[in-house]
């Protein structure tokens, strides 16, 4: 008797299966999609493994997925020679949720507002195979277990683990047994099958197969009449018959034949030359390895790097930030996936600085040793060499998109301008370049962030020597400052700094191109168009003295001093800090900081 263990799923887990059987998803396809991408990742695993321990292929030497349908039990059969779980693992991978952020997803899907195509990105997508099944079995075998065991649930709530009656079935790897709803037969038809995984595993780097028949009509010779003793008989009736000029008698027979099919091809995307991938197949794999089916990327790169390393990139701009995507700078983001000779190394590797880690793509090196463990890797000098070449690839790709698309590069400053703005302040070598790629909002363009600060350097007047900008929450409060009134009478553009990093900015880059920064709001202001303006109104003073003594006195706890100027046309008063103090815009941000 084969012991039977039942398990409670995580609460989460429960939730999210009642959700998905009672559901009428018209995309429930996408099934096949997550159990595609669990084997591949399976095989991937099992791969990079034999890279050190080449013993671990011996359970199962072919690296394939294989599905099959089979029509008299309603079944799916979907087998992967992957890396396989122990019984351990298929408890924990399957009845537990590792990934942070599935319950925000749960509570999207339970409004109504969450879209389960998404559900791989969330860590659950083996889940999504209870939108076409009403029982799952799971057979797996791992190198680390001895025996090979099941994991079946037909219910919202537990799943069985058992040791596999049938023995050690599989080599190595898992393999699912699906039993379709009465309303999800049409996963059996072997086109709809086969169109499904074509689909979906364009971008899988191992062969897929899938169980297929077909009928052919053969044609038989008429059999003879004559007695065939043996193999030379045979051989001299055939030389007779082609001798002889009778008619031959001829016979139709239609038999049905079966066949693995390979579905997929398997030159990865990145390794194709870049002028025989459409942009719809960018597209296309950008959704497929972000999975995320109706993701949009704004550029890319595809670039064939040669000289000191050999290497391969696709290198994606994300059309949005990913949520919390600044609030997560710290951690460690994990966006682009590292291959070395085309076998999938990791994605928990630094190839970009943290300002530039919301770019997504892949990495395929050539010179790096394969047999060798992560860390070793990671402190490989090709590596480091890779990672300049990727740095200055994408600070081009933002350039190039700049020129070729105003309005595209507007939305990649909207979602990833305080990204390049932390970059001009870290990087020491591409301060210049970062800078050159800034745009802010300005009293020329007051709808930005359009203004860079080379226009801004062509606009400047005939006299003036620095590039004047005012800090603030918003761009109307940076609008309706008095400070602004002086500078706009005269024709001064000032750059409206209202990103919250912007104050850091100006500290670590206090110029560009030869010109300072000067905020408008701070000490005394000198133009360089006319006479040196003398910031004390001298006639004015002797008049409203009475006024400034009684304001200084009233406010002795807050100003310095209280004086006439010209920096106004018509507000009365504005307060301003001194060259060395704090701006308000300064002081309220660091007070929101805690600081
Ligand atoms: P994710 O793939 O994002 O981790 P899934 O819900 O798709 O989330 O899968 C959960 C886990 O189950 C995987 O991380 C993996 O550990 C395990 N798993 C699923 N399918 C397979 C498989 N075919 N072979 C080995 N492990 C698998
Ligand atoms: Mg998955």
């Amino acid at each position: 008797q084969l012991e039977t263990e039942k398990f409670t799923f995580q609460t989460e887990i429960s939730r999210l299966m009642s959700l998905i059987i009672n559901s009428l998803y018209k995309s429930r396809e996408i099934f096949l999609r997550e159990l595609i991408s669990n084997a591949s990742d399976a095989l991937d695993k099992i791969r990079f493994m034999a890279l050190t321990d080449p013993s671990a292929l011996a359970t199962q030497e072919d690296l394939t997925i294989s599905i099959a349908a089979d029509p008299e039990t309603n079944s799916l059969i979907i087998t992967d020679t992957g890396i396989g779980m122990t019984r351990e693992q298929l408890m924990k991978n399957l009845g537990t949720i590792a990934k942070s952020g599935t319950s925000e997803f749960l509570e999207k899907l339970e409004s109504a507002k969450g879209d389960v195509t998404q559900i791989g990105q969330f860590g659950v997508g083996f889940y999504s195979v209870f939108l076409v099944a009403d029982k799952v079995t799971v057979a797996s075998k791992s190198n680390d277990d001895p025996d090979q065991h099941v994991w079946m649930s037909e219910a919202v709530d537990d799943f069985v683990i058992a040791k596999d009656p049938r023995g050690n079935t599989l080599g190595r790897g898992t393999q699912i047994t699906i039993h379709l709803k009465d309303g999800a037969l049409e996963f059996l038809n072997q086109d709809t099958l086969k169109g499904l995984v074509a689909k979906y595993s364009e971008f899988i780097n191992f062969p897929i197969l899938v169980w297929s028949s077909r009928n052919e009509t053969v044609t038989k010779a008429a059999p003879t009449t004559e007695k065939q003793d043996d193999d030379d008989d045979l051989l001299e009736e055939s030389l007779d018959k082609d001798d002889s000029d009778a008619p031959k008698e001829e016979e139709q027979e239609t038999r049905t034949v079966y066949s693995w099919d390979r579905v997929n091809t398997l030159k990865p995307i990145w390794m194709r030359n870049n002028k025989d991938v459409s942009d719809e197949d960018y597209v296309d794999f950008y959704r497929s390895f972000t999975k995320n089916p109706s993701g949009e990327a704004l550029t890319w790169s595809h670039y064939k790097g040669e000289g000191d390393v050999e290497f391969r990139s696709l290198i994606y701009v994300p059309s949005a930030a990913d949520p919390n995507f600044f609030q997560n700078l710290a951690e460690k983001v994990h966006n682009v996936k590292l291959f070395v000779k085309r076998v999938f190394i990791t994605d928990e590797f630094d190839l970009f600085p943290k300002w530039l880690s919301f770019l997504k793509g892949v990495v395929d090196a050539d010179d790096l040793p394969l047999n060798v463990s992560r860390e070793t890797l990671q402190k490989h000098k090709s590596l480091r060499t890779i990672s300049k070449h990727l740095v200055k690839k994408s600070l081009d790709m933002f350039a190039q998109l700049a020129k070729q698309d105003e309005e595209k590069y507007t939305t990649f400053i909207k979602q990833f301008g305080s990204a390049l703005k932390y970059g001009a302040i870290e990087s020491n070598t591409h301060r210049k370049k970062v800078a050159s790629l800034l745009r802010f909002a300005s009293s020329y363009d007051p709808s930005g962030p359009t203004v860079s600060l080379d226009g801004y350097i062509t606009r400047m007047k005939a006299n003036q020597k620095s590039m004047y900008y005012l800090s603030g929450m918003s761009i109307s409060e940076v609008e309706n400052s008095p400070f602004l009134e002086q500078l706009l009478a005269r024709g001064y553009e000032v750059l409206y700094m209202v990103d919250p990093i912007d104050e850091m900015l100006v500290q670590n880059m206090p110029g560009y191109n030869g010109k300072m920064f000067v905020n408008i709001a701070k000490g005394v202001l000198s133009f360089g168009d006319d006479e040196e303006l003398d910031p004390q109104d001298t006639d004015a003073a002797t008049k409203y003295q009475p006024l400034f003594d009684w304001l200084k006195t009233t406010l002795s706890n807050h100003v310095d001093k209280v004086i006439s100027s010209k920096r106004l046309t018509k507000s009365p008063m504005a307060i301003v800090a001194n060259d060395f103090g704090l701006t308000g815009h300064m002081e309220r941000l660091m007070a929101a900081q805690g600081g």
